[in-house]
């Protein structure tokens, strides 16, 4: 699936530009930086990778970190 981006989306994107115009707003059509990877980006997420390939941060929940 090595599709590229579909200039649609833009427009798509657009129509709600009026509505969260008060929201600070990253670069529009960003996608996940792993490679093979085509999520796109929320204009409003400040991170380079999408969700399944976002850096693994340990939320310390429990205070106990496995460690080998
Ligand atoms: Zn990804």
């Amino acid at each position: 699936m090595g599709r590229s981006v579909d200039p649609n989306m833009r427009v798509i994107g657009e129509k709600f530009t009026s509505i969260e115009r008060k929201l600070p707003v990253m670069e529009v059509g960003r996608v996940c930086l792993e490679p093979g990877c085509a999520t796109h980006l929320s204009r409003y997420n400040d991170q380079e990778y999408c969700a399944l390939h976002a850096p693994m941060v340990v939320p310390r929940m429990r205070g106990t970190v496995l460690d080998d």
